[in-house]
């Protein structure tokens, strides 16, 4: 696998938000969003060839439970499997933090946290935008997604006005949990974070949505490793 870096940190966003977790981000995804924050996870050269074996072997220079395979974009790898598996062996709590774009079927992973993009995450250059519309959004996928794995739905709020847009497609879907829903702020900056996170609250006041945090980035605003 093409892996762009291991760390151990604190899950920063989610239902657990807090935990201490290593991380293992899968260099490469196809969707290039405006607001990504990693950025320099995009292409598959920027990691290091990894076999599944040395990744559980990085994995375990920590003493923790929690793993987080993140990227990039992990459902894209065909060896994904195989490493869940491992590190299940060896006893790992896996977090899959995915875009839903693809769907892999018997994976022991223990939380597949979903972050469906939407129209605010539109890359501004048009070629981009192209490949980014044809892929971003398969109901199909998230629906099997969170038919067969234990999840969560994170959405990302820019604006207020993306609630339509996050309600209409829940209502697409008809088959996700209210209480597995998530909005979270789009921030890349711990300033950012803090102007937009009262409107987030107050959005999920008004829906019953939960209010996912950002840790990574008020705790350290989003340097590298965090
Ligand atoms: S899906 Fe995630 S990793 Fe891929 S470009 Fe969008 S925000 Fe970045």
């Amino acid at each position: 696998m093409h892996i762009n870096e291991i760390f151990y940190s604190l899950q920063g966003e989610g239902f657990l938000a807090g935990l201490p977790s290593v991380f293992v981000r899968v260099a490469g995804c196809p969707l290039r969003c405006r607001w990504c924050d990693t950025k320099y996870a995009w292409d598959k050269e920027a990691g290091r060839q990894y076999s599944t074996e040395q990744i559980v072997l990085a994995v375990q220079q920590w003493t923790c439970r929690f793993v987080v395979i993140t990227g990039g974009e992990p459902m894209v790898d065909s060896d994904l499997p195989q490493l869940v598996r491992e590190l299940k062996a060896a006893g790992k709590h896996i977090t899959i933090e995915t875009a839903g774009i693809a769907y892999i079927p018997d994976m022991p992973c223990d939380l597949m946290s979903i972050s469906p993009k939407l129209s605010n995450s539109v890359p501004d250059d048009a070629k981009l935008a192209a490949i980014h519309k044809n892929s971003k959004l398969d109901l199909a996928v998230l629906e099997e997604l969170i038919d067969n794995y234990n999840y969560q739905l994170k959405f990302v709020v820019d604006s207020v006005n993306d609630l339509l847009e996050i309600e209409e497609t829940i209502e697409k879907l008809g088959n996700a949990d209210r209480e597995k829903i998530m909005l979270m702020p789009q921030a890349a900056s711990r300033e950012e974070l803090l102007a937009k996170s009262p409107m987030v609250a107050e959005l999920c006041k008004r829906t019953g949505y939960a209010l996912s945090q950002r840790l990574q980035v008020l705790l350290w605003n989003n340097e590298r490793g965090t």
